[in-house]
């Protein structure tokens, strides 16, 4: 490990113009306790996005592209249908270029998904859990049309792929130009990311393995079953592997439009299918033995990564998406059973010195 003493740093060589200038050029951080030691693996770190998560790039791509075709007008309202983080993204991007933000969202994701996406500024319309993603996307679709809002359409429109091509592959390029990459892992919510960097890596990095990660619950991709489409390319229906899971922003209940490039294309070479708890343990591993603090896709993206990395061939090189923060979970299972009290090994160590006690 490079140490360097004193540690300094050198600021960013510039000043930033909005909030939103900070968005991507995430960094590409090594694991160094959990990984066998036959390989070397790292992980792209999303949550270093000004809000959290990998959807702050698609959230800048659909406002940037909307006003530069003359789609969105200045004030006029954004409405989108998501799980939470484009929901917080967007209303990070919204907040920051004066747009007023709609979401609608199934009542079954974390309470502080909500809560932040209210503190940005947003309103949040619920759905019941029970229409599924389907049920918040139509929701979002008639407020749209209802009002002449602008609907943000994550799951289809060509500006969720794009900037993951020219932002997320362009980093990874970048980043790894000087060393090997054998495997690239990542799972997917509307496929922006896979697609995005598979179109990047297949040309320039053709000898990388694609690893594309899916609940073991709603494994849409590798039941083979087609998507049904109606207009403007949306899901017609349900898809019939699906069923819940745990791993919130991983695939709605249909194969969104964005994906489907990647699926016709064959950009990945692998699907692994997760199930939740996996992700739920090795989130937590991730943090308690790597310092790295990511959520429960995060966490399934490396328990497959884990799986990848035993079996690769000396010498590997993995990388690892990790989508967004463990502090978007807090009121979930990933913090199931993590006390609020102290242990008796804390009251011990309490009662071990006079002062302060409880
Ligand atoms: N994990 C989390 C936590 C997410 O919010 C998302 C986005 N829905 C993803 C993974 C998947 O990213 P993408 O939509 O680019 O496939």
């Amino acid at each position: 490990m490079s140490t360097k003493y004193p540690r300094t740093t050198a600021g960013r060589g510039r000043r930033f113009d909005s909030i939103v200038e900070t968005i991507g050029d995430t960094p590409c951080v090594r694991v160094n306790h959990l990984a066998p030691s036959h390989v070397t693996v790292y992980v792209k770190a999303e949550f270093f996005n000004p809000a959290s998560s990998v959807k702050d790039r698609l959230a800048i791509s659909i406002i940037e592209e909307a006003e530069r075709r003359g789609d969105l007008k200045p004030g006029q309202t954004v409405v989108e249908a998501t799980s939470g983080n484009t929901g917080i993204g967007l209303a990070l991007v919204c907040a920051a270029k004066g747009y007023p933000l709609v979401v609608t969202m199934a009542d079954s994701f974390s309470i502080e998904r909500r809560k932040l996406m209210r503190f940005l500024g947003a309103k949040v319309v619920l759905t019941p859990r029970a229409a599924k993603g389907l049920g918040m996307y139509q929701k979002a679709k008639e407020l749209a049309d209802a009002n002449g809002w602008f609907l943000a359409r994550q799951f289809e429109t060509v500006d969720n792929a794009k900037i993951h091509e020219n932002t997320t592959g362009r980093e990874i390029i970048a980043d790894f130009a000087d060393t090997r990459l054998d495997y690239w892992i990542t799972g997917y919510g509307t496929g922006g990311t896979v697609t995005g960097v598979a179109r990047v890596l297949r040309k320039e990095r053709p000898e990388t393995k694609i690893i594309l990660c899916e609940p073991a619950s709603a494994p849409l991709i590798g039941s083979g079953t087609p998507q049904s489409r109606g207009a403007a390319n949306a899901p017609a229906a349900s898809h019939p592997a699906w069923t819940p899971h745990p791993i919130q922003g991983w695939t709605p209940d249909f194969i969104p439009f964005v994906l489907q490039e990647a699926v016709d294309k064959k950009y990945y070479d692998q699907v692994v299918p997760v199930p939740g708890p996996l992700g739920i343990e090795w989130s937590r591993k991730l943090a308690a033995k790597e310092g790295i603090f990511t959520g429960i896709s995060g966490g399934a993206t490396f328990a497959a990564t884990m799986q990848i990395a035993e079996k690769a061939p000396a010498g590997s090189v993995l990388l690892c998406m990790l989508p967004d923060t463990a502090e978007r979970y807090l009121s979930s299972p990933l913090f199931e059973g993590i006390a609020e009290a102290m242990s008796p090994e804390e009251t011990q160590l309490s009662q071990s010195t006079p002062g302060f006690q409880m």
